[in-house]
């Protein structure tokens, strides 16, 4: 299982700490006992079409045994670029400000990869646009107004629900998509993730739903 914490760091700035960055403890998110950290492994991220190694901590939790992989809110799981590619992609092809192809080239990844990506948040963009929309209200934002394009209105809940939390400490300076990313535990691309979530301190906003 992975959790994704609101890193600011970029993606270079993690990489050269290597081992050392200073992760959050977290509560384990089944049972909310504490956690102990339990090694980790290596991974790479492609920003900027630069592919840098960096190390990924895992918890392990005291009372249910869980273990669970904190990911810097800069990556998604088992996706090698960074969220903000994939949001950038994803932005631009929804606003119609240019096709795949273009967008693809501006953020420097191939034109089938971020295809790849549309496609499969668009699969989704429905059940997302309803949840962001929803998570801005709990944050005491506004409603996101729901448009007839699933892909737009998908973009268009995620930045209500940003605006909502980045009143809340440590949020605001993350951007969208690293919210976006925290919120849907790096699940964002996912084909059959739980319903997103957020978890600040104490507070869980929208819990998963089971189906
Ligand atoms: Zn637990």
């Amino acid at each position: 299982m992975s959790m994704v914490w609101p890193c600011p760091l970029t993606a270079g700035a993690y990489a050269s700490m290597g081992r050392a960055v200073k992760v959050p403890r977290p509560e384990c998110p089944s049972c909310s006992s504490p956690v102990v950290f339990w090694s980790g492994y290596w991974r790479h991220v492609r920003w900027q079409e630069r592919e840098r190694k960096i190390f990924i901590p895992r918890v392990r939790c005291r009372g249910c045994g869980v273990s669970h992989a904190l990911l810097p809110a800069f990556v998604l799981a088992r996706r090698l670029d960074a969220a903000e590619s994939v949001g950038l992609v994803i932005g631009q092809v929804a606003a119609g400000a240019c096709g795949v192809r273009r967008a693809a080239a501006a953020v420097g990844v191939p034109h089938t990869t971020a295809r790849g990506w549309v496609r499969r948040f668009t699969v989704r963009a429905g059940e997302l646009a309803v949840s962001f929309s929803a998570l801005a209200v709990e944050l005491g934002g506004e409603a996101a107004c729901l448009l007839l394009d699933p892909l737009r209105s998908a973009v268009v809940a995620i930045g209500a629900a940003f605006t909502a939390a980045a009143g809340l400490p440590g949020w605001a300076a993350l951007g969208r998509w690293r919210f976006a990313c925290a919120v849907t535990g790096g699940s964002l691309l996912a084909a059959n993730a739980s319903s997103p979530f957020l978890v600040i301190g104490r507070r869980r906003f929208m819990p998963p739903r089971s189906r």
